[in-house]
Order: C-alpha cells, then structure tokens, then sequence
C-alpha cells in the first residue's frame, strides 16, 4: 500500500486532485467558492462534476451519492449509478454539474419536526463545495445540505454553515475595529476526540439489549471493573492494536487526520482524536469516523460501540470538542498574543466566548441532550449538566486584575493607552489541566466536553458559534459607536468580567457540593435531563438570538425541538420494551429454572437423608422465588408505564412521562433481575455478564 504519505487521502477529491485535473479557469472559479463562498455558475459545475466522475471511476467508483446529515444525527446517502444508456445499446458513464450541486432524494422518511407538508415531501440536497468529496465502497460521496422546497434546513449542516457565516461576519467587524483591513475570513475549528468500546462480535449477538439499543439494560457490576485504572493508557492489546492500524488506513485514505489513540478509563473503552479542522469538515469526518469505526471492527470480528453508557457502573464515552476560531491568515484569536495590543483582541474573542457560554448555558446543554447523554453528565465520571468554564489560575488572575483595576501580578505597572493593564505574555501550556470542566480553556482553544459520543457535534457547533457570534454583535455594535475606542473596549471588558464571572468555576466540577453552589449561589441552571433541558430552546430570548442571527428560522427551531424531543422518547420507549421482552422471555425463565434445579436437588437430598436441612436450596429458592415475583411485577408496570404515553398531550408531556415514570420503572425492573443475577448460576443465565464483555476482547 506504501507509506501514509502515498496514500493519505487516495479517496479524496482533494486540492491535489481539483489542481490536477480541472482547466486552471474552473480551477480557479472553484477555489474562490470554496475560500470565499462565491456563488458558482452552472459550466464549472459541469467541468468538476466531469473530472470528479472521471477521477471516482479510476478509483473503482460505480455510483454517487448526496451525503447528507438529516436530523436523525446519522448521515443518510441515496446511490445512483453513472449509467447513462448509449443508443447502440452499451452504456456510458454521465455525471453533469447538475447532478453534483441539487439531488432530489425521496427522503420523506426521513423526520421534519413538521416542517414538510406531504406534497413538498421530497426536499433537496445541495452539494458543500467546502467540503471535499470522497469514495466509500464503489461511491462517489458528495456531502450536501438537505432542505425542504420551502427553504427550510432539514439537516444538520445548513444551520452549521449558517453558525459559521454569522460568526464570521461578527468577528471581522471586531478585528476591523482593531485595524485589521487584511483578513477576509473567520472560521472555526474543531477537534473532536472520540471514545467508544470494543467487544467481540460473539458477545454481542448474545444480548438483545445491546443489538436493539446500543446499551446494556441489565447486567450486574462485575467483580472486577475499573478501579485499579489499569487500562488508562494502558498497553494496547494485539487485537486492539489491528483495529486500530486498519482503522487509521481507512481514515487517512479519506483524508482524516486521525492523530491520537489510546486505552481509556474503562476496560475495553478507547479514544481516537483527529488533528483539528474547520467545523463543517470536522463534522463531516466526524461522522464519516464513526461510522468507518464500526466497519473495520466488523471485520475484526468486533462490534464498537459508540453508545453513551453501554454499561452502568462503568464510565461512559464522550466526546470532547476542542474549538476555536482563527483567521484565514492563521492567526488563533483565542491565542494571547504577544503585545498588549494583540492581547486586548485575544481579551475581548474571550470575554465574548465567556458571555456566550453564561447567556446560552440552556443552548450548550440541550445541543448535547439525548436519551444516552443523560446517563453520563453528573455521573461522576463526565462533566455535570450544570454548563461552567475553567480558565486556569493565570487568566483568572488577569480576569481579577482587570475588574478591580488593580495591575495584574508579574505585569509592568505602566497603564497602557489602551486602557488595558499591559499583560506579559501569557503561558500557553497550561499545566493546571481541568478534567471534570464541562467547559475548559486549554491555552489556545476551549474544550467542550459534555457532548455525548454518539452526538453528532454539529449542534454544539452550531450553538456554540451562534452564541460567540451574538457576544461579538453586541461588542461591535457599541464599539462602532464609541467615541473613544480604547476606554469603551476596557469597560466593555470589565462589565463582562463582573457580569459573568459566575460561570467560572476552577474546582472540581464532579464534586457535590459544586452543584450546589451552582444552583444556590450562582444561579447557574442544571437540567439534569433531556426532557428538562429542550423545551428552553424555545424560550423567547433563544428563539430571538438564533433567528436574529438567520441560523435557524423560528419553524426550524420548532421542528428541532419535537424531533429532539421524538427521538428521546422513541429511544427510552424502545429500550424499555427490550427490557420488558428480555425479562419476560428469558430472566424470569432461568432464575425459575434454577429454583427448580434447585428445589429438586433439596427433595433428592432429603429422600436421601431426611435430617438435612438443605438451607442453601431452600433461602436461595424463596429468594429467587420473591425475585421472580418482582420481576413480574416490576415488568407490567415497567409497561403500564409505556402504555400511559398515549394519554400525553404533546410530545412535551411525553418526555415528562418517560423521565418520571419510564425511567424510574426501568430502573426497578433492572434492580430485581440484577440481584437475580448474582443469586443465579452461571450455566443457567441467558447473557454473558459484564466481566465477559468487558473483557471479551483479548
Ligand atoms: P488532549 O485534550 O488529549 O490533551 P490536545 O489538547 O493536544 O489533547 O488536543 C486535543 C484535540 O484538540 C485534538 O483533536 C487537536 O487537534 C485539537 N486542537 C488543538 N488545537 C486546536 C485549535 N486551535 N482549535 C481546535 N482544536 C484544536
Ligand atoms: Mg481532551
């Protein structure tokens, strides 16, 4: 195969590509659609949908598809062959510019939260020349946007790359007010490191729980778990370490930087980061990753897991969302500079990222808000759902400093005529890393890590670049505006710092007491589950921001709370059925089976010798016996439960329904089969246990 050099991104219609096959003129018209966003005409279409087919069929390619990232948060791809018939009977292989930037998919399966009337059912996808195309199998991937006639975004990456165009404008009107009249572009990047799990194949066809929802609904803690934190960066096992080769090959092919990979906390978890792009891309390869990561492990006789919690007791998998936002000369604004004068800009890019993140606390948790998510934040193991920021002793020393004008330590004492203490330069490798920060400054960049692995992060993106860009509007309105540019930043800098300071929090973040603090004192909000946290994105100031700034219009924020709110219920509705078929069909056979083993072997040992007492047998057969019935019990409620759903109003009400009795009956059903499963033998239980399937993988 050669060296990666040779074939990183040998499935890409990359720059290298475009540059060598396409006439310098289209070439060029390409290239400034995809730096600048300029509109592009229909005869360059045509000429890049020729050398993208050209290209695709040398690489084996037969068919193409719109690539496209519907609300579901899966990507969705419908194939067409480039057959075209020839009149002499042949065929010949057509592919026109027509074809690369609008399909028509028959997508009206696909959820539109109501945004789609039948008779428009079909919807639109149009291609994101920003984001390059590349072959899966024998197809030719064009990613795309997915809307429906009226306009409406149906998908995932229209809002994103609204998120981005409004963040761009916003930050150059504030590096304008700084003097910058060279950069044309701001855009954020985003690294995603990405957790999941490993098991064997064999393990897992044998538990319906895993193959109908992605996680463990029962399952006792087993003898040995993760708390000797020896597989924390731990010797990659062979297997493992195969995956991971043919993984990466596929990856890189692609053109994803895949960097980093590790062993995580728990046994058989992992972690794969890529190197940072600019977030429409990062998103794509993103989901591109997850999707080539259960591939290759099928191949390997493995099954990998992407689920937030696919074992309780066990620490979840997340996804950290490392972003920033830098200019296309390469500058990062989230990077202290080197003058006092850069270091006033890098100021107000944060100030601006610390007010986004308190005034939209509600749009950070709801964009990570799923049915599995809510498993993991305020577990102990994973941020809490309580949204605060970690800067670090050194920038929140500078913060203080600034709000109580008192010249920050370490600073020349001079008062620059900015207005803002000169500030030495600060360190960049920050040592003092927070780990339980659901929202941490890592010394050029913020970690967003209360995104759920499964997640798609277009959501947070979106969120995240909107709020940022909504700080940056109100900066620059006043600034435009102010008479004396340096006195109006320093104050604007201060009131931020006094304003907000209580979303900063540098403690540990997974401590009690924190989330008490938070709420109490601070006022901070804590949705602790979906159902709390979605019905706030209609909250009249989030439907204000975001349609101010054309992200979403207000059906579009509509339609995205009933399916996120759809999709919570669905997911919890289908586990519970699964909980209520496995206990019914198969715990409460075996645990009575055993009981019977059981009662015999006392009968036979009496007959033998009618003074045993036979104790063992006869307490763990009435224990059984009272197990059998709550399971029994604890089943039909658990149903009674999911049947009470159809009296909800809305889908609202639905998702209250699940939170408060669902889930709770769930949780009953769960308690009395995993007590069964320590009482009962081994040989006699129908699934593997935890032990087995956290260490199936040798
Ligand atoms: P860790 O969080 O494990 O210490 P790093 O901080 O080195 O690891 O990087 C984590 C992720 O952050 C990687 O995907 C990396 O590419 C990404 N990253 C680094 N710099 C930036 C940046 N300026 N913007 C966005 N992501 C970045
Ligand atoms: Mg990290």
């Amino acid at each position: 195969m050669g060296t990666v050099t040779d074939y990183f991104g040998s499935l890409v219609f990359d720059d290298r590509v475009m540059k060598a096959t396409l006439p310098a003129k289209v070439y060029a018209s390409l290239k400034k659609t995809i730096d600048e966003g300029s509109e592009l005409d229909i005869g360059v279409a045509n000429a890049v949908a020729a050398a993208m087919k050209d290209w695709a069929i040398s690489k084996g390619a037969t068919h193409f598809t719109h690539w496209f990232q519907p609300l579901t948060g899966i990507t969705a791809e419908k194939h067409d062959s480039f057959i075209t018939p020839s009149p002499d009977g042949g065929v010949i292989m057509v592919f026109s510019g027509k074809e690369l930037i609008k399909g028509e998919p028959d997508a009206s399966s696909f959820p539109s939260g109501g945004l789609r009337a039948t008779f428009e059912a079909r919807g639109y996808t149009a291609w994101d020349p920003t984001s390059y195309a590349f072959i899966k199998g024998k197809t030719l991937c064009i990613p795309t946007a997915f809307c429906s006639y009226g306009g409406h975004a149906l998908d995932k990456k229209t809002p994103l790359l609204r998120s981005m165009e409004t963040l761009n404008k916003q930050a150059l009107r504030i590096l304008r007010l700084f003097g910058n009249d060279t950069v044309k572009r701001v855009t954020s990047s985003v690294g995603p490191e990405q957790e999941y799990f490993l098991i064997t194949k064999e393990m897992y066809e044998q538990r319906p729980d895993l193959r109908f929802t992605g996680r463990t609904l029962f399952g006792a803690k087993p003898p040995k778990g993760q708390e000797m934190d020896d597989h924390y960066f731990g010797v990659i096992k062979p297997r493992v370490a195969a995956y991971m080769e043919e993984l990466n090959d596929e990856l890189w092919k692609r053109g994803i930087l895949a960097k980093t990979e590790h062993n995580e906390v728990a046994p058989a978890q992992h972690e794969l980061a890529p190197i940072y792009a600019t977030t429409n891309i990062a998103t794509d390869h993103n989901q591109l990753t997850m999707e080539i990561m259960q591939k290759v492990a099928a191949k390997h006789g493995l099954v990998c897991l992407l689920h937030e919690k696919p074992f309780a007791g066990v620490n979840g998998s997340g996804k950290h969302n490392n972003w920033s936002i830098a200019t296309d000369s390469g500058q990062n604004l989230l990077s202290p500079g080197a003058t006092p004068y850069e270091n006033a800009q890098f100021l107000l890019f944060l100030c601006a990222v610390i007010k986004a993140v308190d005034d939209y606390q509600d749009l950070l948790r709801i964009s990570v808000a799923t049915a599995g998510n809510d498993h993991r934040l305020g577990a102990n193991e994973a941020p809490p759902a309580v949204v605060s920021i970690f800067l670090g002793d050194e920038l929140n020393a500078v913060l203080e400093a600034i709000e109580n004008n008192t010249p920050y330590k370490g600073a020349e004492k001079t008062q620059m005529k900015l207005g803002v203490d000169v500030l030495p330069k600060f360190n960049r490798d920050t040592t003092d890393r927070n780990r339980t920060s659901p929202f941490a400054f890592t010394g050029n960049k913020f970690e967003f890590r209360m995104l759920g692995s499964s997640n798609s992060i277009a959501c947070a993106n979106i969120m995240l670049n909107t709020a940022v860009a909504e700080s940056l509007r109100i900066y620059a309105d006043r600034l435009e505006k102010a008479e004396d540019f340096e006195t109006a930043l320093h104050e604007m800098i201060r009131k931020t710092i006094k304003d907000h300071k209580h979303i900063i929090f540098n403690g540990n973040g997974y401590d009690g007491d924190w989330i008490k603090e938070a709420t109490k004192k601070r006022g901070l909000l804590n949705y602790r589950t979906t159902a709390d946290a979605v019905p706030h994105i209609l909250d009249k100031k989030n439907v204000d921001m975001l349609t101010s700034h054309g992200v979403f219009t207000e059906a579009e924020i509509k339609s995205r709370y009933e399916i996120t709110l759809e999709n919570y219920c669905k997911t919890v509705v289908i586990e519970a059925n699964t909980m209520v078929d496995m206990a019914k069909t198969q715990i409460a056979p075996a645990i009575t089976a055993y009981a019977l083993e059981l009662a015999k072997t006392a009968a036979a040992k009496k007959a033998l010798d009618s003074t045993l007492t036979c104790d063992y047998e006869t307490a763990l057969v009435r224990k059984l016996s009272v197990l059998t019935d709550r399971i029994f019990n604890d089943s039909a409620a658990l149903e009674n439960s999911v049947l009470s759903l159809a009296t909800a109003e809305d889908i609202g009400a639905e998702a209250a329904l699940i939170r408060d009795k669902v889930l709770v009956k769930m949780n009953e059903l769960r308690v009395a089969c995993d007590e069964a499963e320590t009482l009962t033998a081994k040989s006699y239980w129908p699934y593997p246990a935890y032990a087995d399937l956290l260490f199936s993988v040798k």
